[in-house]
């Protein structure tokens, strides 16, 4: 498998400022030193509690915001060193959709000016081939051709969804960045989204990460997937050796509170005790540390290595040193 996308030591710090001159009293590390490879035509899922980076990850990656360190390589090129005019061609190729359809689609825009104008944006300046084309992208995303004439607000959630993903789809990308694509979805909807953009996949040959807090969302959709928490990838498999063989006590954690109705899960259900901490003053050493169940005493000291422990399968945790 060939991989289309590689993210080599990608950090994103925000200033955290202050007092009456607002002057920079500290730093939140939202994204903090995360390296992941993503192939050709798989579907990598992130999963991590809110706050814990995995949307600034996804934004970082298509520099909607600039990652402060770090390489993103897409098809082999760096593309933190683009200019604006090289990366708003790049653009075409990488889309991102996000959880709340309705909130980015304008409101006042029919769903052919919506759909239409990153066709217009990347160059089709004939509108009747727009039309046509928006027609052609409605149909894929299980939507009828005279949908192109109504507005946002006539569409349920499930609906509108379906018209973030024909606009992500428009100039035929390679990747797709999806930021809890189902996540404000009921549901008996989420489903049926799920299964649009799974068929997509293998009809374009897309490549998707696909980020959400629900690992149960991951777990049908996914090929791998990541663990993120604050701000780090712990851990990184194969999607079935993730859910039968977690190894970091963070990934147990999480899908021991997966609810029991998930026939998979057996045994005890690890109840995490305490809070996330705050990204702007993380625990040394391990940052789960002060949660974890199976703490020692090197944890609170020594920051564990994300690495490999088995054949294809990443963990940051002293347990496998
Ligand atoms: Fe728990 Fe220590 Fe592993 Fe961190 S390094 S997850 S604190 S055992
Ligand atoms: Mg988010």
């Amino acid at each position: 498998s060939n991989p289309i996308l590689e993210v080599n030591n990608l950090k994103k710090y925000f200033d955290v400022k202050g007092g009456v001159f607002g002057r920079k009293v500290g730093e939140v590390k939202a994204v903090d030193d995360v390296t992941f490879t993503v192939n050709e035509g798989e579907i990598l899922g992130i999963v991590g509690e809110s706050g814990c980076g995995k949307s600034t990850t996804g934004k970082a990656l298509l520099r909607l915001i600039e990652p402060t360190d770090g390489e993103v390589k897409f098809e082999d090129q760096d593309i933190t060193q683009l200019d604006d005019e090289a990366m708003r061609k790049l653009r075409k190729d990488m889309q991102i959709i996000f959880q709340d359809p309705y909130a980015s689609l304008n409101p006042r825009h029919t769903v052919e000016k919506i759909v239409g104008e990153p066709l217009l944006v990347h160059g089709m300046k004939s509108a009747e081939e727009r039309k046509k084309r928006v027609k052609e992208l409605l149909e894929v995303v299980g939507l009828r051709p005279f949908h192109a004439s109504r507005y946002p607000h006539q569409f349920s959630g499930g609906q509108r969804q379906r018209i973030g993903i024909a606009r992500a789809l428009a100039n035929n990308p390679k990747l797709i960045i999806c930021d809890e694509p189902v996540s404000a979805l009921d549901v008996s909807v989420q489903s049926q989204i799920l299964n649009l953009m799974s068929d997509l996949r293998d009809e374009f040959n897309l490549t998707y990460i696909f980020i959400a807090h629900d690992l149960s969302v991951v777990k049908h959709i996914s090929d791998r997937v990541g663990v993120m928490y604050l701000g780090k990838l712990v851990e990184l498999a194969d999607k079935d050796e993730l859910y039968e063989n977690p190894k970091h006590p963070y990934t147990q954690a999480l899908l021991s509170a997966v609810p029991v109705a998930d026939p998979d899960v057996i045994g005890d259900r690890v109840i995490l005790e305490g809070d996330v901490p705050s990204p702007s003053n993380p625990p040394t050493g391990c940052p789960f540390h002060t949660r974890c169940p199976a703490a020692m005493d090197i944890c609170s000291e020594v920051k564990p290595e994300f690495k490999e422990d088995s054949d294809q399968h990443y963990v940051a945790c002293h347990l496998y040193d």
